[in-house]
């Protein structure tokens, strides 16, 4: 097992060694795997991040680089400061 960022949100995750229990969802215990794509290119999505690709047509990387990051869900400054 090894923790990689993922290419989707950039939050870690633990993935197998390998990719060769690509779509074995019943043993490992692994939070997201390699998606290989059309076009040969692979990218590493943890399973939040899978869930969000369309599943309409084949996966491109312009659907990779649109999955929103982890981090944008941080507070957007608020406080609790109570404006008069
Ligand atoms: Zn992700």
């Amino acid at each position: 097992m090894t923790r990689e960022p993922c290419d989707g949100c950039g939050r870690s995750v633990q993935i197998a060694g390998g990719i060769a229990n690509l779509w074995s969802f019943g043993g490992d215990r692994t939070e997201g795997l390699t998606l290989e794509l059309a076009d040969g290119s692979e990218f590493l999505l943890c399973y939040d991040c899978i869930e969000r690709l369309p599943d309409d047509h084949d996966v491109t990387a312009e659907d990779v680089a649109a999955l929103p990051s982890h981090e944008d869900r941080t507070s957007s400054g608020d406080d609790g400061g109570d404006e008069a």
